[in-house]
Order: C-alpha cells, then structure tokens, then sequence
C-alpha cells in the first residue's frame, strides 16, 4: 500500500469501548501528534496519553510566544502556542483520541491477543490500556510537576518555580512538597517576612532535618498529611481547603513536588538506553523492546521541531507496516542495506581507530 494514502477513521467508531488500541503514543509534544495524526491517516485506532493538561510540548510550554522561523512554509514564523494549536486540531479532526493529565508509568508485555498480536498494556497514573504498538514520544525534558486543583487560579500567586521576591514582609505563603526544595522554598520565604504553612503529603517531610528545624525556628508550620482540595480566588487572596477540613487563606502558593522527569520513566520501561540516559533505537525508531518505538528528542541528536515531526511521521508508518504485514521489520532487517551499512561503517571505523601510525 502507498504510503501516502489516507484511509480515514470511522467516525462512528466508540472510542470509549474499543478491547485494544492500534496504537498508543506516549506525549502530545511535536513528534507524538505528528505520529498520531500518521497511525489514524492510516486507518489505526490511536491514542495519546499527555501528561500535561494541554497538548503542544516543549513549543506550547517554554516558548509559546516565540516566533519560530526554522519551520519550512512558514516564512514570517510562527508561534509555538500557534503550531500547537494547529498540528492538535489537525490531529483531533483525524480522530486521534487523547488522556490529558496522565502519565505514563510502566509498558506491559500480556498474553492477551488482539487480530492474531499479542498485545501490550500500558500503564498509566490513571489507568492502563492494551494496544499493538507503543510510540515513545516524551522528550527528555524535566518539567515542573503541577497541582491541577491550582489549573482554575490561573493566579500570579501560584508559583512553579521559587519566585524571586526580596520581601514577603506579612504575607501568607502555602508551600507544596516535602522534598529538599520544598523545605528550602519555605525557609527562604520565612527570612523575607513571610508566615509560611508548609503542606506535607506523608506525615512527615522527607527533605533533610536540618531544613525542618529551621523552619521551626522561624516560626514556620509544617502540617503533614495534608493535601489541597480545593482552591478560589477570593479579592486577590487564595483560599484554600484542605483534606483535613481546614480553610487556609494566603497570598502565595509556591508548590515544589518534583520534576515530571522521562528519563525515570525511561528506566522503569526496562528498554536500552544510550550513556546519556536517552533511548537507545535501531533504524527503524524501534527500541530494544519489539513494537516499542522511540521517536523526537526521547533518543534524537538534532533536537528540532521538523526533525521530531519527521521521526514520528516515519517511526508511525513503519508500526503500521508492521500491523498490515506482521514481521515486516524482522523481514526488512534481514535483507537491510541501511544495516549492512552501518555495520560495514562500524569494520572500517575500528579498523581506522587500530591502524597504526
Ligand atoms: C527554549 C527552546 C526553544 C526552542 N526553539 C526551537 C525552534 O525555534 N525551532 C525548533 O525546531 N525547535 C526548537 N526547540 C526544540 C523543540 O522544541 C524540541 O526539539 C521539540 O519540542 C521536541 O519534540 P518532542 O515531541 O520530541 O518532545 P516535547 O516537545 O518535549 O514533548 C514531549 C511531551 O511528552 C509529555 N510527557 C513527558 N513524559 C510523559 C509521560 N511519562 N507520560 C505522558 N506524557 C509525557 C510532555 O509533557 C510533553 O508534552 C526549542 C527548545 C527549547 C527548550
């Protein structure tokens, strides 16, 4: 079959209930929405779980006003919020399904079958899904964990990274997280005159002792087991309700809960990785895991937009040549000129390295 064929999903399709996906893509960045809106061009039941609440990657998250002048067709640029938003609608209108808020935290090998394959689970902070192949599509970036009861604020006060005030002097200051930079957020903000509440999860912080004590010192409150479960903008000021039943009002919440990290993922998928922590591929973008494809700035040494569109594009087309005609990789493998090339650079490159002067 062409590869160039649109064979468009059904819209009648229900989604809720399918036994299996075709495909599930882990990541709503560049590379995973152009791989998804390449699986159902061709026909392929297609998910993709986002971690964030919102699709567009690192373009829509760290640079969305920016007008980004290396895309070709876009002579005067175009801005990462911009590109997001189309290449999501373009994969929506494909009828890419998509998880928001979810993450991905383990891939499963099951003895489940789905058309003649055996199928795969992948796991999520949310729930789990059986499909036939997986995309790798997560970048390698670390991003601020968020609080999604904070999402509705959208408030100035509601800070990811510690803000830099020289003087809170009488003001309330929230902070999230019992890690070391949590306990650090909460002494620095007490040395600026704030009264701080520090909110632990777990009954005790698991940040170092020394920074607890100091907390204490100057007059801060640690309250363990406590979680934020709802939050309102009322005049200027966040007010908060707890899991403990408690309202808490205050000026800023500086939440410090860690950082949305691939590369920990990567290590729980037990595939091969590079000596830089990212995902080792063949090439064909399949990891050492079979069926499990890694595409985008996961693996890649060029990290730009187009490069991860076009790694998605072809990592999406080969798990469908692999669906439509099972073991065509292992077949294309065995008769493969790439790889016979790569192995015959790799003789002559140590023969080079062992020459002798
Ligand atoms: C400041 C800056 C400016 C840049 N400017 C340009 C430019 O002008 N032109 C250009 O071509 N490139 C630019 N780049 C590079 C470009 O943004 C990246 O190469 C590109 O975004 C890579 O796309 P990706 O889909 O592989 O990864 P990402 O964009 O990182 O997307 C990965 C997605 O996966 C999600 N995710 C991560 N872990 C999980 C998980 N466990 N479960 C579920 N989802 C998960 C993330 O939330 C994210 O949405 C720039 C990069 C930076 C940092």
């Amino acid at each position: 079959m062409s590869d160039f064929k649109v064979t468009p999903l059904d819209k009648d399709t229900d989604f809720d209930n399918l036994p299996f996906w075709d495909v599930v893509i882990i990541g709503a960045g560049p590379a995973g929405l152009a791989a998804g809106l390449t699986t159902a061009h061709r026909g392929l039941t297609t998910l993709v779980i986002e971690a964030k609440g919102e699709p567009g990657g690192q373009p829509q998250f760290l640079y969305a006003e920016k007008k980004i002048i290396d895309i070709p067709g876009f002579p005067d640029g175009i801005t990462g919020e911009e590109l997001s938003e189309r290449t999501f609608r373009q994969a929506r209108e494909a009828l890419v399904q998509f998880r928001f808020q979810e993450e991905l935290t383990d891939i499963e090998e099951t003895i489940e079958t789905g058309k003649d394959e055996p199928l795969k689970r992948v796991v999520t902070t949310k729930g789990s899904y059986l499909c036939r192949k997986v995309i790798l599509a997560c970048g390698l970036l670390h991003y601020p964990r968020k609080l999604p009861v904070l999402d509705a604020l959208e408030a100035k006060q509601v800070h990811y990274k510690v803000p830099r005030v020289n003087d809170y002097d009488g003001e309330n200051v929230v902070v999230v997280g019992g890690g070391d930079s949590a306990l650090d957020a909460a002494v620095m903000a007490l040395q600026r005159g704030a009264q701080v509440q520090v909110f632990v999860r777990k009954e005790h912080p698991a940040g170092k002792a020394k920074s607890v004590e100091r907390i204490q010192e100057l007059g801060g409150e640690i309250l363990g087991k406590t979680e934020i479960e709802s939050a309102q903008l009322v005049v200027g000021r966040i007010v908060l309700q707890t899991n403990s039943g408690r309202e808490i009002v205050t000026d800023h919440v500086i939440v410090q809960i860690g950082f949305l990290s691939a590369k920990e993922t990567f290590q729980r998928l037990n595939v091969a990785l590079s000596d830089d922590g990212s995902i080792s591929i063949d090439p064909y973008y399949e990891t050492s895991r079979k069926g499990i494809f890694a595409v985008g700035d996961v693996h890649g040494d060029i990290k730009l937009i187009v490069v991860a569109w076009a790694e998605g594009i072809q990592a999406a087309i080969y798990a469908f040549k692999e669906i439509t005609s099972p073991y065509w990789l292992n077949e294309r493998r065995l008769h493969d000129h790439k790889l016979a090339l790569i192995g015959e650079k790799v003789s002559r490159a140590a023969a080079e390295v062992h020459r002798p002067n």
